[in-house]
């Protein structure tokens, strides 16, 4: 599979079998594990435009690449200090960013070893059975991720989601990118369409909702996203960079618009279309690989998202699945040249 050995991400975890699986067509190829139903690679032509490493340990590892790629949940994102009030019930979800709970907790979705439902040379679906408990969660819930490959060139995520009790929810796709395949991301030429983002206090969590006029985070015409990463802005400062939740433009919940991002080398153009009100915007602040500098801000992230912390912000779009709904959501990321 590329450049990466199939036996470098077989384990057997729990007593289930770790493994590499491959789609494409025309123009992308895609290189998934069970292992978190994560993206190992996503070649765009010749391009690795998620740069990989080279075995499941990497990803296994809390500190080297544990959300690369992953399918994140059971809350994508914080929750601030792990809890929330649910039909007049406190709850505590394990905290593993002080002071917050952070992507689902420890032992989140990115952890597990995802079922295999259905296989073609273009898509793959993982299923996942989330145990009422686990992390902290109420209700039993049953989740599953599609990833398909059209013609126009589009990696099509959508997810499914349902639960016995109601039970926060979120859940998103946490690629690392870069469309030139390495080096800095600072060139890149990146567009939000959002007319306002989450401004957060120093732990990270949304204080509410600003206009993005005038500061570092108006990206409603394309900029380099280093062209005001080092801005002496009070939330740049909190972030390290961009580490921050926009708020799409848009009515409900319809695909729309989210983003584009050009690699000023490649030329890749990437779009992302989203159901999701938000996306968040991390910009590899903290080195990718502990120790190694020249890792830092090789990647970006756009994880299409409900708002952090939703759980405990009355104002923010709902984020509680309910017994008897089913969650359906639906992510495209489009490339071009
Ligand atoms: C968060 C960052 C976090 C990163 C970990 C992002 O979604 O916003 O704060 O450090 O995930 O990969």
């Amino acid at each position: 599979m590329r450049n990466l050995e199939p036996a470098n991400f077989e384990r057997i975890i729990h007593d289930k079998q770790t493994r590499l699986f491959c789609c494409q067509n025309k123009n992308l190829e895609v290189i998934f594990s069970n292992y978190g139903a994560r993206i190992i690679a996503l070649y765009y032509g010749e391009v690795n435009v998620t740069p990989s490493y080279p075995s499941l340990d990497a990803y296994m590892s809390p500190t080297i690449a544990p959300y690369h790629g992953a399918t994140v949940g059971r809350y994508a994102n914080r929750i601030a200090k792990g809890k929330f009030v649910l039909n007049g019930k406190e709850y505590q979800l394990p905290i593993n960013n002080e002071p917050n709970h952070l992507h689902g907790g420890p032992e989140g979705f990115h952890r597990k070893i995802w079922n295999i439902v259905r296989t073609k040379s273009t898509g793959i679906t993982f299923a996942h059975f989330s145990k009422e408990g686990t992390e902290g969660y109420p209700g039993n819930m049953n989740v599953s991720v599609t990833y398909s490959l059209t013609e126009e060139d589009e990696l099509v995520i959508s997810y499914m989601a349902k639960t016995t009790e109601a039970t926060p929810f979120n859940i998103t796709n946490h690629a690392f990118f870069n469309l030139n395949g390495e080096g800095s991301i600072l060139d890149h030429q990146l567009q939000i369409n959002a007319n306002s983002y989450n401004p957060v206090d120093a732990t990270l969590i949304p204080t509410g909702i600003e206009k993005v006029d005038g500061s570092a985070f108006d990206f409603r015409e394309s900029k380099r996203i280093g062209e005001h990463i080092n801005k002496e802005e009070e939330q740049i400062k909190i972030g390290g960079g961009y580490d921050h939740n926009f708020v799409l433009n848009k009515e409900g919940s319809a695909l729309s618009f989210a983003a584009k991002v050009i690699g000023d080398k490649s030329g890749i153009v990437m779009e992302v279309f989203t159901e999701e009100p938000g996306i968040q915007l991390f910009s590899g602040n903290f080195e990718a690989v502990k120790g190694d500098p020249s890792t830092f801000r090789n990647t970006f992230c756009l994880e299409t998202q409900h708002f952090p912390d939703s759980p405990n912000q009355p104002g923010f779009p709902n984020s509680i699945l309910q017994p008897g709904e089913v969650f359906e959501s639906k992510t495209i990321y489009r490339f071009s040249r």
